[in-house]
Formats: C-alpha cells, sequence, structure tokens
C-alpha cells in the first residue's frame, strides 16, 4: 500500500477498513472527495473474513429498525431506509457475486465472504480511494475554526494528516486478536462526547459449576428452543457447550441479559407436555421415554436424570408431573457470565446516539467528526442486520463527508 509523505491533506479521513469505513470511502469517493482509509491491520477486512462461518452473512432482507438494541430505537432508521439490503444486492449484483438464503432472511455468499472484501476493495479503486495499512494513529487533534481549511490533524506511523472529515468506523471490541480496539470510544471522549455503557454480546454464556457440568454431559446437542428475557424472545436453537450454552437463541437474547439477571428457556416450543405426562399415567412408559419423541434420547435421559426421578408418570401424582413440565417449559438459568470479548459477536453500546446526527453520523457538538459502524451505540440481532448496519451507516456519511 502507498505511504502518505508528511504533512499530507485529505478532504476525509477514514479510521477503520472494515465494513463501515470502507462503504463511507466508496461513496466519499464517488463524489470526488480525496478520500484516505487508515487501519492498524496487517490484513484488511478480518472480521468480514471470518464472518458467517467464512461465507459472511453479509444482510437480511428482512432489516426494520426493530432488528437493533440502542439507546435511541428510532436512531437507525433514517440510514436503513436510504441504503436497504436490495441496495447492497444491487452491488453485489454489479460484481456477478453469487448468494443465497439460508434461514429467516439471512443471505450469505455462496463462494466465500472474500468475495465481498474484492468487491469492497475494487470499488475503492474505481472511486479513487487510497488505503494504508499498517498504520497507526497515536493522536488526534482538533485545528482551530477556519472556513474552508483543514479541521483535524492526525499524527500516524507515517507521518502528519491533515482533514476537514474525520470519520471513526473502528468497530467494537470483539476479537482483539484481529485487532479490535476501543480507539473509537477513546476519540470520543477526547472530544467530550458520550458513550454508553458497553459489554460483549451474541456471546455464549457460562454457567455455574453445577450447570456447567450438567450442560458438558449434553455437550453438541443441539435444541430448538424460546430463550426469553423479560419480553424479549427468540425461537432458534441453542448448543449444549463444555463451558456453557450457545447456539443462535442464545446468542441472541445474550444481547438482552444484563449481567447476574436469569433468563428463561423452553425447550420444547409449542408442545405440552404436561398433557403427555399426565396422558400417560395409567400406562408403563416411563418419563424419559414419554419425553424421547421430543428430543433426543440422550438429552432426555441426562434431563430426567437432573430434574426428576425415571420413573412411570402413574408412580408421580400431579403436582410432580407439573414440575417436571415446568422445568422443561420454563428451565430458567442464571448464568455465571459470559465468553467475553475472544467469543462475542459485538459489542453492546457504544457513542452515545444523542450526540449524532441521524442523517449524516455526524456529531452534533463537534462539527466534522464522524462515528459509523459498530462503534455506535447501535447493535443489530444475529442474522446479517449488523453488516446491514455497517453498510447503511456507511452510506449515509458518504453522502456527508
Ligand atoms: C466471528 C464474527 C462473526 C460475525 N458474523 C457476522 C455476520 O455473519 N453477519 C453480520 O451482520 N455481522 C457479523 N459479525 C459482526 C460484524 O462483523 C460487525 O458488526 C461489523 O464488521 C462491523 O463493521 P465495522 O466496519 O463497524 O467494524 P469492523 O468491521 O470491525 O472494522 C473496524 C476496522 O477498524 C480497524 N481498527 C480498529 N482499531 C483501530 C485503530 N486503533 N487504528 C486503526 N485501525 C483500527 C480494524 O483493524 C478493522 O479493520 C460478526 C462478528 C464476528 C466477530
Amino acid at each position: 500500500m502507498q505511504n502518505s509523505s508528511p504533512q499530507e491533506q485529505r478532504d476525509v479521513v477514514i479510521i477503520g477498513a472494515g465494513a463501515a469505513g470502507l462503504m463511507c470511502a466508496i461513496e466519499a469517493g464517488k463524489r470526488g472527495r480525496r478520500v484516505l482509509v487508515i487501519d492498524h491491520a496487517k490484513k484488511l477486512c478480518e472480521k468480514i473474513r471470518i464472518s458467517g462461518g467464512g461465507r459472511c452473512n453479509f444482510t437480511n432482507i428482512h432489516t426494520t429498525a426493530g432488528d437493533f438494541i440502542s439507546g435511541n430505537k428510532h436512531f437507525c432508521k433514517s440510514a436503513l431506509a436510504r441504503y436497504t439490503p436490495y441496495d447492497f444486492l444491487d452491488l453485489m449484483a454489479k460484481h456477478e457475486i453469487k448468494y443465497h438464503e439460508k434461514t429467516l432472511g439471512q443471505l450469505f455468499c455462496v463462494n466465500s465472504a472474500q468475495d465481498i472484501i474484492d468487491m469492497l476493495l475494487a470499488e475503492c479503486r474505481d472511486a479513487g480511494v487510497e488505503i494504508q495499512n499498517p498504520v497507526s494513529v497515536n493522536g488526534v487533534r482538533p485545528l482551530p475554526d477556519k472556513a474552508n481549511a483543514p479541521k483535524f490533524s492526525l499524527e500516524t506511523s507515517k507521518g502528519t494528516v491533515t482533514c476537514e472529515s474525520l470519520v471513526i468506523a473502528t468497530g467494537g471490541l470483539s476479537i482483539p486478536k484481529i485487532g479490535a480496539t476501543d480507539f473509537g470510544h477513546r476519540i470520543a471522549r477526547q472530544f467530550d462526547i458520550p458513550v454508553t455503557a458497553i459489554r460483549p454480546a451474541l456471546v455464549p454464556l457460562t454457567l455455574n459449576a453445577d450447570d456447567k457440568a450438567f450442560c458438558k454431559t449434553l455437550s453438541g446437542v443441539s435444541q430448538d428452543c424460546i430463550a426469553s428475557v423479560k419480553k424479549q424472545s427468540f425461537h432458534e436453537n441453542l448448543l449444549f457447550t463444555h463451558r456453557g450454552l450457545s447456539g443462535p437463541a442464545i446468542l441472541q437474547i445474550s444481547s438482552y441479559l444484563e449481567p447476574g439477571k436469569s433468563l428463561s428457556i423452553d425447550l420444547l416450543p409449542g408442545q405440552n407436555i404436561e398433557d403427555e405426562l399426565t396422558a400417560e399415567a395409567n400406562k408403563k412408559k416411563t418419563i424419559t421415554n414419554v419425553l424421547a419423541p421430543f428430543m433426543s434420547k440422550r438429552f432426555a435421559q441426562e434431563w430426567v436424570e437432573r430434574f426428576s426421578e425415571n420413573r412411570t408418570p402413574a408412580d408421580m401424582g400431579s403436582k410432580k408431573l407439573r414440575a417436571v413440565a415446568e422445568t422443561i417449559h420454563k428451565w430458567v438459568i442464571t448464568p455465571s457470565g459470559d465468553e467475553g470479548y475472544a467469543k462475542a459477536e459485538v459489542t453492546l453500546g457504544g457513542v452515545n446516539t444523542n450526540d449524532l446526527s441521524s442523517n449524516t453520523m455526524e456529531s452534533k457538538t463537534r462539527p466534522g467528526l464522524f462515528f459509523i459502524g459498530e462503534v455506535v451505540d447501535v447493535t443489530g440481532h444475529l442474522g446479517g442486520f449488523n453488516f446491514q448496519w455497517a453498510w447503511a451507516s456507511g452510506h449515509a456519511a458518504g453522502q456527508a463527508v
């Protein structure tokens, strides 16, 4: 990649060459802005590369504002309306990239996530965008407010660069080993822009010793379920692991689960296990055998061993049968914690949207400074929504920088 000599000047500098940063660069470049993108990583777009199991769940065709968590649930609406999943599909069509819908509107590449990376980098080249990496930013300084003069000066490992618009697209904290940092939050604080409380989200949950030992015996077993916290529920699969619980339903609900609080899991949605057990009350089947048609035999055996006794329903009164059914339809778990940023897909929280224009992503208190993508307090559900936010917020800023 190219070097910048000391005291270079650009119209726009974007820090972070991920999904949001590159989308913003493409749009600004197409408008004729002189754009420099800086990233400290040796290899660009690593999060795109590893996403969706290597096939990148790049959007969700059912995207609505309801698929995002934010201090202001209306904030994401404008950007999402102006850059929809179909706009991204048009871009994919231009590059003849094949995709397919896996489930619930989730679109994945047929070949690999590399197709999307190649597309973004090709679009950057066509729009005259310069990308420098690996380059680190050692400091950002505001410049005196003068008409038509640069507003920011950046000290980088390649020298000084000034710009009119500075875009922070450094993402969240998940997966530090591929370059995630809290740079964006630090820049916000430097300019007195508030950052909401942050924590790992879309993350596997860890359990206390007893529950953990139980999950370990079922490690690898997947089960359809409804996981709920207060009024929020997700009907997807859960996966028992050596450390606790994972799978889509658990990742989804983790974004709503406050530390130390409980979640409730219905392990047989749509069934009435109390009725099934009662119907067997005059027969010889054991509880495990009554449950077995509804779940794997292994799951039924372990469940009964943990929560009941393997007797026949006839030997148990209706009160006990109801209690067994309740453990299945309302399994209440209080996780000991989660697997942290090393395993989380996203960071919940970020730059407070009250300080940002929902139209342009520009700070209301620091003109010329923009925040886009995951660094902002807009967090999508699992299923392609986080990339759609990255594209849409990057696109919105790209029209304004
Ligand atoms: C394992 C995994 C799988 C995922 N799968 C999906 C999926 O299938 N679908 C989906 O919608 N979302 C998925 N996500 C979430 C999605 O990847 C992110 O929400 C999205 O990449 C955010 O885009 P961004 O541009 O804001 O940040 P990023 O894509 O993280 O880009 C930030 C860039 O900033 C750079 N950077 C960071 N700090 C500095 C610094 N100090 N100086 C210079 N550069 C810096 C980084 O190197 C990086 O290139 C997944 C996340 C993970 C971790």
